[in-house]
């Protein structure tokens, strides 16, 4: 079984990248200007870990060398497991498009990890992906569980109630929704809800700007 299908990712608040600052060591690591694939991927598995919808297991491992090798659980089916990353059932790549990143430059002061003060000359700039911003990505999954595409639906579906990279709130959907399920839904009513209900946005921009509008006032 082999199902293609692109995901629009937009964030709604300021997407930092590169950079390294006192959150670095933990943060999702990214390059600048870039949002990896594979950030996108772990982030999923993260919120799916988190999130794990009923009738499926997880270990609750993100961490790769912690993942359990024996019998692993669906999380661990669907993402690949520690030194078998070809064993997952999914492939992440990022489509450029021409529109859509927004890129600001904010400035930062860069705080002392010990005085927690700001340091001398510490003042650097810091890319951001501005809010609005949008990114597609081509999701290739090519096992024939059935069950484990589900699970791959639910984990982005899970990623708009979770956080990527320092913080940034995202919203996805699932491009051309439509065709996806003519394609594989049947009469698969899970499946028909989940896809219908990752069709569009779940935040309307004319939300956001209200909420940004009553901030202000
Ligand atoms: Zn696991």
């Amino acid at each position: 079984m082999k199902v293609e299908f692109k995901v629009k990712l937009r964030n709604l608040s300021s997407l930092t990248v590169g950079g390294g600052d006192i959150f670095g060591a933990a943060d999702v690591p990214m390059n600048v200007f870039d949002l990896p694939a594979s950030s996108v991927k772990g982030a999923m598995r993260t919120a799916i870990s988190k999130f794990t919808p009923q009738g499926y297991t997880s270990c609750g491992e993100v961490r790769p060398d912690k993942l359990d090798v024996g019998n692993p659980c669906d999380v661990c089916r669907l993402f690949g497991r520690t030194g078998h990353w070809g064993d997952s059932c999914f492939t992440v790549t990022q489509v450029k498009t021409e529109e859509g990143e927004r890129k600001e430059l904010l400035a930062r002061v860069r705080i002392d990890r010990r005085s927690w003060k700001a340091s001398k000359g510490g003042l650097f700039t810091q890319e951001v992906f501005g809010p609005k911003s949008e990114f597609t990505f081509l999701i290739t999954y090519h096992c024939d569980d059935r069950r484990l595409l589900k699970l791959l639906l639910y984990s982005i579906s899970a990623l708009r109630y979770w956080r990527l990279g320092r913080n940034a709130m995202i919203d996805l959907r699932i491009e051309d929704a439509d065709s996806l399920c003519r394609e594989i839904c049947d009469d698969d009513k899970e499946m028909r809800e989940l896809i219908t209900s990752l069709g569009d946005f779940i935040w309307s921009l004319e939300l956001l700007e209200g909420a940004e509008r009553g901030e202000r006032d």
